[in-house]
């Protein structure tokens, strides 16, 4: 095992010297919190009065079909609170949060998917907060803004850098240094300084407990892959979680972009682009040159987007346990469509990975062998990004026409 936060070679807690007693309190509360035998039933009541939970283990009797290789099961983290897996590590935290006796809570976003995430449990909770986020992402993000505000919550555009994620992240931390007496910093994946990753893994850790549960009720045997996709890597580690002990296949699918041969991807842990380096308070793989730069990456899906991954994947990587892939833009694109016509689903982008890559392997096993695929979240905030894709000009020609009534101001 680790020793505070290490992971063989990854993790650790690469802090400023004024947050250490922060995040000793942080590690203390969340130690007692799991020593406590009400804690974790608190938090599985909390999630199945207010999220839904356990979600569903779908048999995808169609896919399969369509395939004529494994059985296919989908394991629908998309019907959770705000649609995603998120709502496990946020709410989790929430009830942390209010055991520390702290009041305040803040985040920062990309995408705005966590903003909406914390928000939501803030309001839950009654707890101020503040999200941070780069200008040029509330910019592309409005409804998440909106939705955030109308949340109670208090959005800052940073317009330090090149005003994107990091820019934002760097400035939580700004904040939390200030505030430290009443703040929590709610990390939205299992990265960053120790004990964010072991605890964020804590809690999605419910998402492969329940598909264990499940699979060995629906078919009496373990399966024999599990796929998620890897952003930050917390839905994968959730999931992969309820299976680390048995004799399963763990797949992990990053963002393979316009392919790895293009440059133009977010893949850390599959293709040859990334080293190991410590950057946002941990030491894994991050897509930098040769001088510690961060490079620019790309995706079809803004939660895959991201430079670092969480450390214990990185383990994982080298010891083996999980096997990384990529899958690409337009494969994503064409699984995401598959799965809407014959399953009646709708992946988010991100989840699409997974089952891009799941739709590769599927049929070259056979019938009696069985696949979970982690559906991290549901597809609808994708909406312009899939129109996009699919290059429909009946919705090309509605989202013009609304854009010049907003220019016109007669929306
Ligand atoms: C945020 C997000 C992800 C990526 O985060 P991980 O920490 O890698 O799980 C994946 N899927 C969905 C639907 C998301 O919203």
């Amino acid at each position: 095992m680790h020793k505070r936060g290490y992971y063989d070679r990854f993790g650790g807690a690469f802090i400023p010297e004024i947050l250490t007693a922060t995040f000793d309190e942080l590690e203390a509360a969340f130690e007692a919190a799991k020593a406590d035998p009400d804690f974790w039933p608190s938090y599985v009541n909390l999630m199945a009065n207010y999220s839904g939970r356990p979600t569903p283990l779908t048999f995808a009797e169609r896919l399969t079909g369509h395939f004529g290789g494994a059985k296919i099961y989908i394991k629908r983290e998309d019907l959770n609170h705000t649609g995603a897996h998120k709502a496990n590590n946020v709410m989790g935290q929430g009830l942390l949060v209010r055991r520390m006796g702290k009041t305040r809570v803040i985040a920062e976003t990309g995408a705005g998917q966590h903003g909406v995430a914390t928000a939501t449990m803030a309001a839950r909770f009654g707890f101020d907060c503040t999200i941070y986020m780069g200008e040029v992402d509330v910019l592309r993000q409005r409804p998440n803004v909106f939705w955030m505000q109308r949340l109670g919550a208090t959005v800052v555009p940073v317009r330090d850098g090149t005003r994107i994620l990091k820019d934002a992240i760097n400035e939580a931390f700004r904040d939390w240094v200030g505030h430290m007496d009443t703040t929590h910093y709610v990390l939205g994946t299992a990265c960053g300084p120790h004990p964010f990753p072991e605890m964020v893994t804590y809690f999605q850790s419910i998402i492969g407990q329940e598909a264990r549960r499940q699979i060995l009720e629906q078919e009496g045997r373990l399966p024999d892959r599990v796929f998620a996709c890897v952003g930050g890597g917390s839905n994968a580690m959730g999931v992969f979680s309820g299976f680390f002990n048995d004799p399963v296949t763990l797949v992990g699918v990053e963002a393979g972009g316009k392919g790895l041969a293009s440059g133009r991807h977010a893949s850390r842990l599959k293709s040859n682009d990334a080293s190991i380096g410590v950057a946002q308070g941990y030491k894994t793989y991050f897509l930098q040159d040769g001088d510690g730069q961060m490079r620019e990456t790309h995706s079809i899906s803004a939660g895959l987007d991201y430079v670092g991954v969480s450390p214990i994947l990185a383990h994982c990587k080298e010891n083996g346990r999980v096997r990384f892939e990529a899958a690409t833009d337009d494969e994503v694109v064409a699984a995401m469509a598959l799965s809407m016509r014959l399953e009646g689903l709708i992946p988010a982008l991100e989840s699409a990975h997974a089952f891009a890559q799941a739709f590769k392997e599927a049929p070259l096993m056979t019938p009696d062998q069985i696949i979970v695929i982690n559906q991290s979240g549901r597809g609808d905030k994708d909406i312009f990004t899939v129109a996009d894709a699919f290059d429909d000009p009946e919705w090309k020609a509605f989202i013009c026409a609304k854009a010049e009534q907003y220019k016109s101001g007669n929306a």
